[in-house]
């Protein structure tokens, strides 16, 4: 079954343009002209990736985003204009996985969608996910996606998931945040080290007891990020 996209834009061309590649690419499309809509067939059609504009008719890009993440782990990849650092920014604090600048390449955009869209086990070559990870309440399955902490189910985006696991599979080694930019986000990525921070902290705040005082993710103040030892 092809993936489902969702694409919430408002500028007929850019849709177009976006229908076309993606649909080449072998993904199904699914397009929403204004927040409002975009967040219902969010909800309804259960997309596995969203493209998403900031500025929208009825609800702007940010409300849609942080509306879904409510209800949603959803990929979401922000269509920002361009050199808006605060965009970019305020995205990934509401939820975001990742943003493009407007205008954008084709190029780019799909090596971030492959990127960004969740792999279901199926897809996951045998061998190349690794083994269960537990450190003392919370357990990593790299070949389900899946993290629990006491036996519950934790729902992370994948990037989240992403982080945690390569931190987790190297547990006590300290990474600098352009390392683990390149190493999670991937060597296509050309962002903000600020994603690091911002995946770091939401993580935190979704498995830690006490996000301001760690227990998994560790900072080595100056350096970069650990996974307890
Ligand atoms: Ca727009």
């Amino acid at each position: 079954m092809e993936k489902l996209i969702l694409v919430i834009e408002d500028e007929a061309p850019i849709v177009e343009i976006l229908k076309f590649n993606l649909t080449k690419s072998g993904y199904r499309v699914l397009a929403a002209f204004d927040g409002e809509e975009g967040y219902r067939l969010a909800l309804s059609e259960k997309p596995d990736l969203i493209l998403l504009d900031v500025m929208l008719p009825k609800m702007d890009g940010f409300e849609v985003c942080k509306k879904i993440r409510e209800k949603h782990s959803t990929p979401i990849i922000m269509l920002t204009a361009r050199d808006e650092e605060v965009d970019k920014v305020l995205g990934l604090e509401l939820g975001a996985d990742d943003y493009c600048t407007k205008p954008f390449s084709v190029r780019e955009l799909m090596a971030r969608v492959k990127a960004n869209i969740r792999r279901t086990s199926t897809d996951v070559p045998q061998g190349e996910t690794g083994d269960i990870i537990t450190f003392q309440n919370l357990s990593i399955n790299p070949s389900r996606y899946e993290v629990k902490k006491d036996d519950a189910v934790i729902d992370l985006t994948l990037r989240e998931f992403e982080l945690l696991k390569f931190l987790a599979q190297q547990s006590g080694q300290i990474f600098t945040r352009e390392t683990l930019l390149e190493k999670v986000w991937g060597y296509e990525y050309f962002g903000d080290v600020r994603t690091v921070d911002v995946t770091v902290r939401r993580l935190r705040e979704k498995v830690e007891d006490n996000p301001a005082s760690p227990n998994f993710i560790m900072t080595k103040r100056g350096v970069g990020y650990y996974f307890n030892k």
